[in-house]
């Protein structure tokens, strides 16, 4: 292990510190960056530690946004996968298990908008993806599955 350095002055430290220290000969804060084997430690100065701050943020964020994009992704490509097969009329829009936060998707998942049941949008209608929410899914509904209105099944015993 090299020596303790202040980062800033360059001034021998009596030891490595393991914390957030201040230098006691320039009074500048040095950092500590842990390295990810063993318990090497290199002294940093406070910008280079907001670089590394900022550069994991970015990762982060990164990671984030990937990850939601695959899930938008995924539920355009179910929408489109629907379009054209025989008896679909549209999708119900199921509340996941792991949404726990009050939002507009508790009212998608409940409303009735098209008289063809709770949640039920027809296809291209459909309030999914979500802004923001990527918990949610939706599955297909076909025809047989919708309650006929009362007229309807008049009209039928008619034919
Ligand atoms: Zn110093
Ligand atoms: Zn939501």
């Amino acid at each position: 292990m090299s020596d303790p350095l202040c980062p800033y002055c360059s001034f021998l430290l009596k030891k490595r510190p393991k914390r957030k220290t201040k230098c006691p000969n320039c009074s500048c804060y040095i950092y500590v960056k842990w390295e990810s084997r063993g318990d090497e430690r290199t002294l940093i100065t406070q910008k280079e530690r907001d670089e590394i701050e900022e550069l994991r943020m970015r990762e982060y964020e990164k990671a984030r946004v990937s990850q939601k994009e695959l899930m938008i992704k995924n539920i355009q490509e179910y929408q489109e996968s629907l379009v054209g097969v025989l008896g679909v009329v549209g999708t119900r829009f199921i509340l996941s298990e792991n949404h726990h936060h009050e939002d507009g998707c508790q009212r998608h998942a409940e409303a009735d908008l098209h008289g063809l049941g709770k949640g039920v949008y027809p296809l291209g209608k459909s309030p999914l993806p979500v802004e923001g929410c990527t918990l949610n899914y939706e599955v297909a509904v076909f025809d047989d599955e919708i309650e006929k209105p009362k007229k309807k099944t008049i009209n039928w015993n008619h034919c």
